[in-house]
């Protein structure tokens, strides 16, 4: 069956036809059959080179063989259990390893899960109410966080989600991205606040980088006030390095969230810290935290694979920075007008002059620029995520051929 005819179907019986509002591309999405690799195939036939990569997860590229290895001998083995298994402690020490800050941590299911955990963690812990977030950061889709959030929150025009009580949103704060004096503003002016938590690179709107110091300050202001830090490193755990964003920028957090490729392509979410915040979380506690799937066999046999795989391969961070850095060249030299934004495997071209700094600069860009780029780009065989905010991701699986393709593509359509 053809895209459209699936898509036909799919929309009797599916809210937008799709299972995440930023998968529902007009006129329809196109269906995947299979992905190896850097690539994709469609169910029209199409072969197309991925620089969404599952919006970040896949950073070992698609059915990785030592990804699919651990997950076929975990599968012998079956899946599930509901009783602890010799994979956490394993996998805990790897992590531990890479975060030094998370010294108890747990396994969750998902990114948002492991955001919505931690917030609740810093309530417990500091006994107070507030959170502050960064306007155009993402946390995952729960009530909390939903509140000038970035992904498809931000492309959909839906800063604020029907259904979210405003009783509970107001302990939502807000603070702009790179601007270290609102936070102190904010931390001086509200004495009730539990936790900042931030992406410490705003991957979901951009990416939006941080400005020199900035998240030194942020770790400052936090300490001086005594609110928890919480790097929310869903996107940036073992993307930017092994240590991710804490790791590149020498920050200890309190608390940090990791998600996306920690899973190795497979549903994950971690959260951890400091000992004595941790240990607020039951049993040893009393926040109370729970989860059918969590330390999923499957999702731990990949993630664990994963974590060996870069230990055996501490090249690929410089060769994904190479990559990024000749299709970064290839933009420059098609003299187009907008800002190339590049940290390591993390790239977006913005259709406004200058990179932006925060949230409302970046909403400055213009988009119907990108959604002309974005045709432009899947015509030549390159399947871009399809919004002006969603972060390109490459992988290790990346050739030098797609790596061409892609800037070729850009240099194309961007002159
Ligand atoms: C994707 C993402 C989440 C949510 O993770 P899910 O696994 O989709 O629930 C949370 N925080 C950040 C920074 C993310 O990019």
């Amino acid at each position: 069956m053809k895209s459209s005819e699936l898509y036909a179907r799919a929309v009797k019986l599916m809210p937008g036809g799709v299972s995440s509002p930023v998968r529902a591309i007009k006129p329809h999405p196109f269906y995947t059959l299979a992905g190896r690799g850097g690539r994709i195939v469609t169910a029209d036939g199409q072969d197309l080179i991925d620089c969404c990569m599952a919006y970040g997860p896949l950073l070992l590229g698609h059915a990785h063989p030592a990804i699919l290895a651990a997950i076929r001998s975990q599968l012998e083995k079956g899946w599930l259990y509901g009783t602890p298994t010799p994979l956490e402690p394993e996998m805990a020490g790897l992590i531990r390893g890479d975060y030094p800050s998370m010294e108890l941590m747990r396994f969750v299911s998902s990114g948002s899960e492991a955001t919505m955990s931690a917030i609740r963690v810093a309530r417990g812990f500091t006994g107070r109410s507030d959170i502050v977030k960064v306007e155009g950061g993402f946390h995952g889709a729960h009530d909390a966080v939903l509140v000038k959030a970035g992904s498809g929150a931000t492309t959909l025009g839906v800063p604020d989600s029907a259904g979210v009580l405003p009783d509970l949103t107001r302990h939502t704060l807000q603070v702009p991205y790179n601007d270290p004096s609102s936070l102190e503003d904010t931390l001086a002016r509200n004495g009730d606040v539990a936790a900042f938590i931030l992406e410490p690179v705003l991957g979901n709107i951009g990416p939006v980088l941080p400005e020199r110091k900035y998240l030194d300050e942020v770790r400052s202001i936090t300490k001086a006030h005594d609110v928890l830090l919480i790097f929310d490193e869903v996107i940036t755990g073992y993307r930017l390095g092994r240590g991710g964003a804490q790791g590149l920028y020498g920050i200890r957090p309190d608390l940090t969230t990791l998600g996306k490729i920690v899973g190795g392509g497979l549903p994950i979410g971690v959260f951890g810290g400091r000992r004595e915040i941790m240990d607020y979380v039951a049993p040893c506690g009393p926040v109370y935290q729970a989860g059918t799937f969590s330390g999923n066999p499957l999702s731990l046999a990949a993630g664990i694979a994963t974590i060996r795989y870069l230990q055996e391969n501490s090249d690929i961070y410089n060769r994904l920075d190479d990559m990024a850095q000749t299709i970064g060249e290839a933009v420059h030299d098609s003299g187009g007008k907008g800002s190339f934004v590049q940290l390591g495997s993390m790239f977006k071209y913005f259709f406004r002059e200058k990179p932006p700094r925060n949230y409302r600069e970046a909403k400055e860009s213009d988009t119907g620029a990108f959604a002309g780029l974005w045709k432009e780009m899947l015509s030549r065989g390159i399947f871009l995520p399809p919004s002006q905010f969603e972060t390109n991701f490459l992988s290790a699986a990346h050739t030098d051929e797609d790596i061409e393709a892609i800037a070729t593509g850009y240099q194309e359509c961007l002159s």
